[in-house]
């Protein structure tokens, strides 16, 4: 089965590749969902880059970012969130 990975903002579950690496590095990668840099948008602190980003996200409407990655059917952010309750260290690191 495929593994993805939780984005720690927005709680989009189906990035597809890792956002950090074992050193706690970012990869670049972009979560499709709400626009996140992991290993840019996250400095200095993780956690509340997390979480400002996450108001402006709430803020803008639950605006999707991607252009290339389209939107989930039937779409619920609201219930998205609850995704980030269930991150473990291994869901965001390969
Ligand atoms: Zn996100």
């Amino acid at each position: 089965m495929k593994k993805f990975y939780i984005c720690p903002v927005c709680g989009y579950d189906k990035i597809v590749n890792p956002i950090y690496d074992s050193n706690g590095q970012g990869t670049y990668e972009i979560c499709p969902c709400c626009g996140f840099e992991f290993g840019s948008d996250d400095f200095p602190d993780k956690e509340q880059a997390f979480k400002n980003w996450r108001t402006h996200w709430i803020e803008k409407n639950y605006l999707w970012f991607s252009n290339y990655t389209k939107k989930p059917e039937n779409w619920e952010p609201q219930k998205q969130l609850d995704n980030i309750t269930k991150i473990e260290p291994n869901n965001m690191v390969r």
